[in-house]
């Protein structure tokens, strides 16, 4: 049997594999990159995008590509809880100051024709890898065949395919991760359900795109909502693990009925019409997986996944294929040995999760719906949304310009509270009106 040897080969070809396999191929790396999947291929996932996401993707020269989808530019974003509404605007990343919500069979099939012209890029759609191929302790390629796409049998003839490194970018259930049997650790289980849809004829949250949260305290759930390409507006509610069961018996009603727990939702819902089916996701657990081990690499959701609320997961799957990308360059550049290779992924699993700490726990304390809201978190988050400085910085922890672990540290708080407070004071002591906020939604306007 030939034995095609590439530099590496990349299982699963949406953000994390393709925009792993541009990254390489930029360095002269030739790559195969397979999908068991052919594009335009919808999956589970409704993403917001943001600066830090759009920086990455300009630099394999996509961005432009994507803006060309004409999606609206959401510079506000929205959190209301009971009353109180916090609107900030986010401060600009790389100067991208929007976030973008494009449906995933947009996203990435532009990202994935535009990486598949690229030149040291192969690509195979509608390839399923069942296997790895180990040559002494360390895995060499890939085994697998055609999958079972538009109307085809899937199954037949396996082929095998070597390369020097196989990276798994293949998801949450990565197949990759299960036959290297990649350890998880930090393992939290999955607080949220979450149903998503798009719809036509959502009335807008405010006279501009935005997106929109609304937390309901007494019933534990969160309603996102957020004007997406092709003048769409996606739905979604995440809603206690608890709830999934229950919800599925009538699930394609689900946001209208909790649209009239919300009034300003039950309002801007009032024409609204569904256009795509509404998609479910059971509860799925947190972690974090060993993302590397002898000849192979996990990178995206395969090695690192959270609740999906506050939108972090391809930011955090382009950053690992850019670490994951940087660890190989160096283990090539070191000579090619096992402790060149050791170092250097060494680095990227650190980093990684240095980088992801703090937002992986803010993840999980966000999620938690069913947890009781304190008069000093409601206090807290008052006094942010009483600020529009304090607004955009707040929100700007989701693009990346505002570092979780400096917004959550004593002295930041103390600032933002204590600041809240001096105002009311100054306002009761000499009748100065403290300052307000003065964006506004169509709601309260
Ligand atoms: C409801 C929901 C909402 C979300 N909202 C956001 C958001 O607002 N913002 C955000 O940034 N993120 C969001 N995410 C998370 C985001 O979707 C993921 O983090 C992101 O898709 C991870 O990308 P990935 O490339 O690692 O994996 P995936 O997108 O899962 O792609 C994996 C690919 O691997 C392929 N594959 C799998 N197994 C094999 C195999 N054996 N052989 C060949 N191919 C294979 C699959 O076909 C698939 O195409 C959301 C997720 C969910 C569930």
């Amino acid at each position: 049997m030939q034995r095609i040897k590439y530099d590496a080969i990349i299982v699963g070809a949406r953000a994390a594999g393709a925009v792993m396999a541009a990254l390489l191929a930029r360095e002269n790396f030739r790559v195969l990159l397979v999908d068991r999947v052919t594009f335009p291929k919808t999956t589970l996932s409704c993403p917001l995008t943001f600066g830090n996401t759009f920086e990455i993707l300009q630099r394999i020269g996509v961005l432009e590509k994507i803006q060309a989808l004409g999606a609206p530019k959401l510079r506000l974003y929205q959190t209301q809880i009971g009353d109180v509404h916090l609107r900030g605007r986010m401060l600009p990343y790389a100067g991208f100051d929007y976030a973008y919500q494009i449906r995933r069979e947009l996203y990435d099939e532009v990202i994935f024709n535009h990486v598949a012209q690229m030149p040291n890029v192969e690509t195979r759609l509608g390839f399923n890898v069942t296997e790895l191929i180990w040559e002494k302790g360390r895995v060499v390629g890939v085994r697998g065949a055609r999958s079972a796409v538009r109307g085809r049998v899937g199954g037949g003839d396996e082929i095998e395919i070597f390369a020097d490194a196989v990276i798994g970018a293949d998801g949450v259930f990565s197949t990759i991760a299960e036959r290297v049997n990649a350890k998880k650790y930090n393992v939290i289980p999955g607080h949220t359900c979450i149903y998503f849809a798009y719809y036509e004829n959502v009335k807008p949250a405010a006279s501009e795109p935005t997106a929109t949260i609304y937390y309901d305290a007494g019933e534990h759930f969160a309603f996102v909502t957020a004007n997406s390409d092709s003048e769409l507006t996606v739905i979604s509610i995440s809603l206690p693990a608890t709830q999934f069961e229950r919800v599925r018996q009538n699930y394609k009603n689900v946001h209208f009925e909790y649209a009239q727990k919300i009034p300003e939702m039950g309002e801007r819902m009032r024409e609204a019409k569904r256009v795509t089916p509404v998609y479910g996701v059971s509860p799925r657990d947190s972690f974090y997986r060993e993302p590397f081990g002898n000849g192979w690499v996990l990178i995206g959701d395969a090695a690192y996944y959270k609740d999906p609320l506050p939108g972090q997961g391809i930011h955090d799957a382009l950053r690992a294929a850019e670490l994951a990308t940087q660890a190989f360059v160096e283990y090539r550049a070191q000579g090619k040995t096992a402790r060149a290779w050791n170092d250097a992924l060494r680095v990227y699993h650190k980093t990684r999760d240095r980088e992801t700490k703090a937002m992986y726990e803010l993840t999980n304390f966000y999620a938690d719906l069913e947890r009781p809201r304190t008069p000093q978190e409601m206090d807290f988050f008052r006094a942010i949304a009483s600020s529009p400085k304090w607004s955009s910085i707040y929100v700007s922890m989701f693009n990346g310009v505002t570092s979780v672990k400096w917004f959550q540290r004593l002295d930041t708080m103390m600032r933002i509270l204590l600041g809240w407070k001096w105002g009311r004071l100054k306002a009761k002591l000499f009748r100065v009106p403290p300052i307000e906020n003065k964006e506004r939604t169509n709601a309260t306007a």
